[in-house]
């Protein structure tokens, strides 16, 4: 059992994260919208507000730099969403990619039959309302539409159910392009549609959300070498992060979970709100997916090693597949926090704080003149001015002191710069850490160099 069950209501979680509040605050603070809610609405699709749009970027450039910039031998690309129909034939998508469904024929809620108790499924026993349950039937997750004018079969086209896909069909180009050699990667980050039938959990399940995918090409016989090396390296990522490893555990796919194209996989479960749940894939594809395309499409996508007497062979693929905005909302509850920070017996004595690594945190420093009057806001402006070079500010001059830096908190800005009257004085500023509250006085024109030494030495304290 998890440590926090999905039924216990939110009042019993003084100081702890639940989805109720992360949904809340995302709203709050314009992390996360709800699609059309003016209309009431759009089931599964969610929008990313001011601060939302910041940190879902620097989770994506997080994962691109530790993908690209830090290997040499993997490559970028960013394909199409539409590809090809015969693709999703190829793929195996047009024939497996379904879930088992199951509707109440009494309340008509509609449940994956994977995810209800056996129990109620053996018994045709609606988990909500005890009503009778239909027969299970397979659903195809695809979102399928119409290409052109004609809305006929031949104009069928699906919108991408993931990413990789639109990797393997690059293959060749991408190994002639840029001349790669065994074993290389190929990393993507996009959107991606499923049309789910149970969206529940905030954005942890949606029918539009983003992914980010790297597909790793070795020769077979080592591919499960590297498929335990990277595994090795995406739990060092997450480490790298900040992100809390007792939160963080593995779980292998046992033989009825293993998709039709994989060897071996393992997720990265989460200890979400709601439980543990699935953050990330690394599988072994084997050599179904490039042995499928050249069956397809007719092409030979057999590698050449030049190094190796031109020997021929198609290569295995070791996939990592993470969610972006899952990943977004994993952050959003890992950095989450409530202190008692003081004990007065009102709403003041505690503090909502989002503890994000500053290289994650949408606004890294904000700057706050003590008062309006006196020149001190013409100053914090020209300090700002100055910062905004090198990182993302915000600038507040709202509101008692103390209720600014709460703010600021709950945006999870790791610095604040308060600008006083010694500031015009003699140079100084006081500098705000957000995880300890401490403050210390640092010369203005060092300012810039004191936060990026303290990014680079963060450690979170809780
Ligand atoms: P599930 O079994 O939970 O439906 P999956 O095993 O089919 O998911 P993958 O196809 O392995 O998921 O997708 C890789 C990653 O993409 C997942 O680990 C998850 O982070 C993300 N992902 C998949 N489906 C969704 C979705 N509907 N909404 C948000 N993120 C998703």
């Amino acid at each position: 059992m998890s440590e926090l069950q999905e039924d216990c209501p939110a009042s019993q979680y003084k100081g702890k994260a639940t989805m109720e509040k992360i949904t809340s605050l995302a709203k709050r603070r314009g992390f996360v919208f709800q699609s059309s809610e003016i209309y009431g609405g759009q089931n599964g699709a969610w929008d990313y507000g001011p601060l939302g749009i910041e940190l879902k970027n620097r989770i994506a450039n997080a994962w691109w730099k530790e993908m690209t910039q830090l290997h040499d031998e993997i490559v970028g690309l960013d394909a199409a969403i539409l590809m090809h129909p015969r693709t999703w034939e190829a793929s195996g998508h047009v024939e497996n990619f379904t879930d088992p469904l199951v509707d109440c024929k009494k309340c008509k809620s509609r449940f994956r039959a994977d995810m209800i108790p056996e129990e109620n499924l053996a018994a045709k026993k609606c988990p909500d309302c005890g009503g009778e349950l239909t027969d299970t039937r397979k659903f195809n997750l695809m979102f399928k539409t119409h290409i052109g004018p004609a809305e006929d079969t031949a104009s069928v086209i699906y919108l991408r159910p993931e990413t990789a896909q639109g990797i393997y069909v690059n293959y060749r180009n991408i190994i002639q392009s840029n001349r790669m050699k065994i074993p290389f990667g190929i990393a993507q980050i996009g959107k991606a549609f499923r049309n789910e039938i149970v969206t529940k959990n905030f954005i942890f399940r949606t029918c539009e959300f983003e992914q980010m995918e790297m597909q790793y090409f070795v020769k077979p016989g080592t591919d499960e070498e590297w498929f335990s090396e990277w595994r090795r390296r995406r739990w060092a990522y997450y480490e790298k992060l900040g992100v809390k490893m007792d939160h963080l555990r593995w779980h292998q796919h046992g033989p009825n979970e293993l998709a039709h194209y994989a060897k071996d996989a393992y997720d990265i479960e989460y200890l979400f709100p709601m439980g543990w749940r699935e953050l990330e894939g690394v599988h072994n594809r084997t050599d179904y997916d490039l042995g499928r395309h050249t069956q397809f499409s007719g092409k030979d996508l057999q590698y050449i090693d030049q190094d190796n007497n031109n020997e021929r062979y198609i290569p295995y693929i070791i996939e990592t597949s993470a969610g972006l905005t899952r990943n977004l909302l994993m952050i959003l509850c890992d950095a989450y926090d409530e202190e008692q920070v003081a004990d007065k017996g009102n709403d003041d004595d505690w503090r909502t704080v989002l503890r994000f690594h500053p290289n994650l945190a949408p606004v890294t420093t904000a700057v706050l003149p003590l008062m309006k009057k006196d020149g001190l806001a013409e100053l914090a402006q020209d300090i700002r001015a100055e910062l905004k070079e090198d990182y993302a500010t915000d600038y507040d001059q709202a509101g008692a002191i103390g209720r600014r830096y709460r703010r600021q908190d709950e945006a999870g800005t790791p610095f604040c710069v308060t600008v006083d009257y010694q500031s015009k004085e003699d140079g100084t500023v006081t500098l705000r850490f957000r995880d300890s509250m401490e403050q210390v006085r640092v010369p203005k024109a060092e300012l810039a160099e004191r936060i990026r030494s303290e990014i680079k030495a963060y450690k979170r304290i809780k």
